[in-house]
């Protein structure tokens, strides 16, 4: 290596994070599976590998995050709790993630939130932990998490844009690569990009001629626009299926990252998400939520419009969660036709 240049600050995430996330959790989460599919395969003209998140504890790739970030807290941080604000996945996995450390955890949800999704974040909550319920139209979230962070002096628990968090993330792309080796290009999908960025600087560790193509929906295309403005764009309360890519943009910490890391962010329709969601429920008879399927509606999508880009190649595909509203995914796939 040569010396480094005084002129470039560090990275904030490296992939030895990266790599000290992955002892971090080794028996603590789950190692989901890499899953194929023969049918997958001729379509893309592809070997395509698919790391099933939906696997994960509490759902999705969240809880890599949320772990790693409570358990490199103080002492001191970490007794006087930690609190997160989420709709989804990110409030669940910071419940688990608290109840395993021994940290209590403050999490506020919208009362509109999925039903299921309360429940479940209630069911994993630990001693003196907590869900506060808010009425989404009265009040923001970020100034209700930071008056109550500040009365109760927690720390809180951001969930994509946060240096231990994409460390934590990247471990999901790392475990793809330990597991299948080489790959030509890796497809994430991307809401703040968390996600994302960690695991390209996992992939530019371990395997730095991947190509790694974030994926958006078009509805909420902030990060799109932003990776090839290189300016932050923001979308504020997209209309998409994908609720896990509702986030209104990058990040301070994730929009340098991913600009640094990131080949290219494509989007897709929310006729192709439905489609990528319909083959993965049908033909493969994986639960994936909506969000979940992105990465793969992208490559589906870059199959048929640039088939070289694809053929002949191996590629890896993130199946990020899989906390879906089955009625939900029922309804769309029948309104998606035969
Ligand atoms: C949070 C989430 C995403 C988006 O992840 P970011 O790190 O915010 O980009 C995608 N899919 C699922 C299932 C999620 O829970």
């Amino acid at each position: 290596m040569d010396t480094p240049d005084p002129n470039v600050p560090p990275s904030p995430v490296t992939i030895a994070d990266v790599q000290a996330a992955a002892i971090g959790l080794q028996g603590i989460a789950n190692r989901p599976p890499v899953m194929t599919s023969r049918t997958l395969d001729a379509t893309t003209d592809a070997a395509v590998f698919c790391k099933c998140e939906n696997f994960q504890r509490a759902g999705a790739f969240k809880f890599r995050g949320a772990y790693n970030a409570i358990s490199q807290l103080t002492d001191a941080h970490r007794e006087r709790g930690v609190l997160a604000y989420s709709s989804g996945n990110h409030a669940q996995a910071v419940a688990l993630a608290g109840r395993l450390l021994g940290v209590s955890t403050t999490t506020i949800m919208p009362s509109d939130a999925p039903r299921m999704k309360l429940k479940a974040t209630r069911n994993y909550l630990g001693p003196s932990s907590e869900v506060i319920v808010y009425e989404r139209d009265e009040q923001t979230r970020e100034a209700l998490g930071a008056q109550i962070a500040q009365e109760r002096s927690l720390t809180i628990i951001p969930p994509y844009d946060h240096p231990h968090v994409i460390a934590g993330q990247g471990t999901t792309a790392l475990e793809l690569f330990e597991e299948v080796g080489e790959l030509d290009a890796l497809f994430v999908c991307v809401g703040g990009g968390g996600l994302l960025s960690g695991c390209a600087i996992a992939a530019r560790g371990v395997c730095p001629a991947c190509r790694v193509i974030g994926v958006e929906p078009a509805n909420a295309d902030d990060a799109a626009r932003s990776f090839h403005a290189k300016t932050l764009h923001t979308v504020h309360n997209p209309d998409t299926i994908a609720d896990g890519a509702r986030t209104p943009s990058l990040g301070r910490w994730t929009f340098p990252l991913v600009l640094a890391n990131v080949d290219d962010i494509i989007t897709v329709s929310e006729t192709e998400i439905v489609l990528a969601l319909k083959f993965v429920w049908e033909r493969m008879r994986l639960v994936i939520e909506p969000t979940g399927v992105l990465a793969l509606a992208g490559l589906l999508q870059i199959a048929q419009s640039t088939p070289s880009m694809v053929a002949g190649k191996r590629i890896g595909v993130i199946f990020s969660g899989g906390n879906a509203d089955i009625q939900m995914v029922a309804k769309l796939i029948a309104k998606a036709g035969a």
